[in-house]
């Protein structure tokens, strides 16, 4: 007769142990935890539109953030699980041989991450074990926001104003300090490291080298906020497109959890009492703001950010042309050099200012009217910083499709050239 309370954590895109409800409540709610984490073949597949789920860029930032989190772990008394394969066959096959009594998993909103979690649900309700789901993703706690997510306002600015003045951001979890585990196995990247297949050279010209990992990401925040001060000026700079330090670069950090929006509010708390508040430290709220957004629109929009918008061309009229056309976008070839210049830079270093990102998928969906998924699935391929929500929910924004299908989200991209890159000095960069 068992008489210890084992539970599973399962660690998906919130690689962190501070700020983290799943970890805290698997370790006041239980006597020994197992951390791990699913590499789901999934990860590996080509997907029905062409392209990589994941390519070199992210497997070698999610590599090096789990790496990050075993050594955390470890440090505590516990060490990160590695398993491969079909997550429910997995996941299963773990709480059964632990003799688990629950399993603790970050929610999902997405519609092909919440389907891989229903089926994982469904294995483990067979061994009476249940996977409790907490939200780790957001600034914001749906059930503290004033509205159901059905009524998700489809405006931003509704959905900001009726949020940010009244609901209270939730304190951060507190890191904890010992983990009861049995022994965990030494964690094992072969698979991985297969895969990546090699070293994957960053473009010297990159604006930043990411490095995975809670440390990493949490050097970074100190660098931009206390070193450089560059949280000050961040409403000026971040239309920027060369260099570190226009933007926060938060972005791949946030998409793995290395860091959480909660922890960076926090900060930017703590550094406006030392240092002022004023418009750029606010504006950086104003963005985690519509990270939310687009976590929320996931959740109310599900299958519908994914599907065709009726004023482009669907591949199936004339695949060779579109192919060209899509080809000549990716690589950099259209002849715009504004565009080109971006899609080199993403190409080389899994990297794109949000300048660059709106104006690629503007022309790809207004300009070349080419099917617009294609375009969000290369960026899911390519991007170090892939969100799902935050993707797609861009990418959809951009093609009038989900809410707020507002037609004509249109960049002009000779205007747009001249603002943000007056002196051609970022076209340069990319283009000589
Ligand atoms: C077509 C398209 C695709 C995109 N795909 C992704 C993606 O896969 N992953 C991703 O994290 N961001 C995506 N973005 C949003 C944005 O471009 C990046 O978050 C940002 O450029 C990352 O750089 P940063 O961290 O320096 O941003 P900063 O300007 O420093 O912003 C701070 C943080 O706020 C959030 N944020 C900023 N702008 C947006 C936005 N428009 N939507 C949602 N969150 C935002 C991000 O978490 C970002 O890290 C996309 C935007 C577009 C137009």
């Amino acid at each position: 007769m068992q008489t210890k309370k084992i539970a599973l954590i399962w660690f998906k895109t919130n690689l962190r142990l501070s700020d983290n409800e799943c970890l805290f409540r698997a370790i006041a709610e239980n006597d020994e935890v197992i951390p791990f984490y699913c590499l789901d073949d999934h990860l590996f597949q080509t997907t029905k539109l062409g392209f990589k789920k994941a390519g070199g860029f992210r497997l070698k930032f999610l590599k090096e953030s789990l790496q990050q989190l075993d050594t955390d772990l470890r440090k505590a008394g516990s060490g990160l699980l590695l398993l491969n394969g079909i997550p429910e066959k997995e996941i299963f096959r773990l709480a059964k041989e632990q003799g688990a009594q629950s399993v603790y998993a970050e929610k999902e909103v997405a519609p092909e991450e919440l389907s891989t979690a229903l089926k994982v649900e469904a294995e483990l309700l067979k061994l009476n074990c249940p996977l409790l789901n907490f939200e780790c993703r957001n600034l914001l706690h749906s059930s503290d926001i004033p509205f159901t997510i059905s009524q998700l306002p489809d405006v931003f600015t509704e959905f900001r104003k009726r949020t940010e003045k009244t609901v209270i951001i939730r304190p951060v979890f507190p890191k904890p300090s010992t983990i009861a585990s049995p022994p965990v196995a030494a964690l094992n990247l072969t698979l991985l490291d297969e895969l990546i297949s090699g070293d994957i050279m960053i473009d010297s010209r990159a604006a930043i080298q990411f490095k995975g990992g809670a440390e990493a990401a949490h050097q970074r925040l100190q660098h931009y906020f206390y070193q450089t001060k560059g949280l000050s000026t961040y409403k000026e700079t971040r239309n920027g497109m060369v260099g570190e330090g226009y933007s926060s670069k938060f972005s791949a950090w946030l998409a793995l959890g290395c860091i959480s929006a909660k922890e960076i509010y926090t900060e930017v708390k703590a550094y406006e009492a030392l240092y002022g508040a004023n418009d750029s430290t606010y504006w950086l709220i104003f963005e985690l703001l519509w990270r939310d957004y687009f976590g929320f629109c996931m959740e109310k929009n599900g299958v519908r950010y994914f599907s065709r918008s009726a004023t482009q061309q669907p591949k199936a009229t004339n695949p060779e042309k579109f192919d060209a056309e899509l080809n000549k976008w990716i690589n950099g070839q259209t002849g715009i050099p504004f565009i080109d210049a971006n899609m080199i830079e993403l190409k080389l270093t899994g990297f794109m200012s949000n300048r660059g990102r709106q104006n690629v998928a503007s022309y790809l969906c207004n300009d070349l009217k080419l099917d617009w998924r294609y375009g969000a699935a290369y960026f899911e391929q390519q991007l170090v910083d892939y969100d799902v929500c935050n993707n797609w929910g861009n990418w959809a924004y951009l093609a009038g499709v989900g809410n707020d299908p507002r037609a004509n989200r249109y960049f002009n991209i000779t205007k747009q050239a001249a603002n943000y890159d007056a002196d051609g000095s970022f076209q340069r960069l990319w283009l000589n």
